[in-house]
């Protein structure tokens, strides 16, 4: 089994989740920007953490095998901060690097005007630099902000095939469908969406345009809920077809839209640290 986990934040994780990971079958990643939990106080910290996110963070997976991209945006939550919405005049450079997939995470915390202002931005810096959006929604009211980000998104006039909404429930799963756009599951240890009840969302809405992601972090929660995901797939009588598509091939089509996937196995292009970029020996 090949396992690509579209949303990690693998910063907040030791090596040994690294291992346990490429025991389990991950094979690639996609860690997007997000709040670190200790508020930033300035721009430099971010550029400072964009470029561990494309630099540092990927060496640190090859070790393992493991192919690391990222997504770069200002996070909703600090959207609403004077000290940290400078950073948006900062994005343009790093959506023009090799490893980085995606615009996010963009979207809402707490919707504020803030927020807005820094959704529609990020969202047209997406359609300008021809990425793929990556779009958090909000853990309270979650219905209504599903609804809200969804009109943005469409006044955006970004592709719906290029953004995949995410920390979607049994709740938000069916508007996110009729929107084109593609639905994102986080599958958490104890609260929100366990492995169980996504296979009941797969039986009742298919394969189609679905990610499903650990969105492990610096909180509780879990990297291997991947696996146990493919798995219980499997126990429910999913074929090896469906479980590589919803867990590999989905994501590949996702993020390859960017034109930037690049899936050479870690390690195959001998991969050295250096300062902030990843040097690539041979091709
Ligand atoms: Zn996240």
């Amino acid at each position: 089994m090949r396992i690509f986990d579209p949303h990690i934040h693998m910063t907040s994780r030791t090596t040994d989740d690294y291992a346990r990971m490429a025991a389990a079958g991950v094979r690639a990643l996609v860690e997007p920007a997000f709040w670190l939990g200790q508020p930033r106080t300035n721009p430099g910290s971010f550029t400072d953490y964009f470029d561990s996110l494309i630099g540092w963070e990927p060496y640190r997976a090859a070790q393992f095998g493991i192919v690391h991209h990222a997504t770069i945006a200002l996070n909703p939550k600090e959207a609403n901060d004077p000290r940290c919405r400078p950073v948006l005049d900062l994005l343009p450079r790093y959506l023009d690097k090799d490893r980085v997939v995606a615009v996010g995470e963009i979207g809402y915390d707490s919707m504020t005007p803030e927020e807005d202002d820094a959704f529609e931005r990020q969202l047209a810096l997406a359609v300008e630099h021809e990425l793929p959006a990556l779009v958090h929604t909000p853990h309270r009211d979650k219905a209504h902000g599903t609804r809200r980000t969804l009109e943005v998104v469409a006044a955006s006039g970004i592709d719906p095939g290029r953004v995949a909404v995410d920390h979607l429930n049994e709740v938000t799963v069916g508007i996110v469908r009729e929107s084109g756009c593609w639905m994102g599951f986080s599958i958490y240890p104890e609260t929100k969406m366990s492995p169980p009840r996504m296979v009941e969302i797969l039986r009742e809405h298919g394969p189609e345009r679905m990610l499903v992601n650990s969105a492990a972090d610096w909180g509780h929660s879990d990297p291997l809920l991947t696996l146990e995901t493919a798995q219980a797939m499997l126990a429910a009588g999913f074929t090896e077809d469906d479980v590589d598509r919803v867990l590999w091939r989905n994501p590949v089509e996702f993020y390859g839209q960017s034109g930037r996937l690049d899936l050479t196995p870690a390690g195959a292009g001998e991969e050295t640290f250096a300062g902030s970029s990843i040097k690539r020996g041979g091709s």
